[in-house]
């Protein structure tokens, strides 16, 4: 199997605890789902465990401005 050393993710830090995942004990897998782009990601130091995504497109509320 061929490994790309050139490879970065693009999820570095971890989301809950802000350490760095780009280690030997963390974990960063990236994968492809339509056009989603999705990270699964486990934090070696605090142990989160979970998935994040690129966001491609939403829609939000406006803010009140008082
Ligand atoms: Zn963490």
């Amino acid at each position: 199997m061929a490994v790309n050393k050139d490879y970065v993710p693009n999820v570095r830090f971890c989301l809950k605890c802000g350490d760095l995942l780009n280690n030997r004990e963390s974990l960063v897998v990236e994968y492809w789902e339509g056009d989603r782009t999705v990270y699964v990601c486990w934090c070696h130091k605090c142990g989160w465990k979970g998935e994040t995504s690129d966001i491609v497109k939403f829609a939000a509320t406006e803010l009140d401005e008082e």
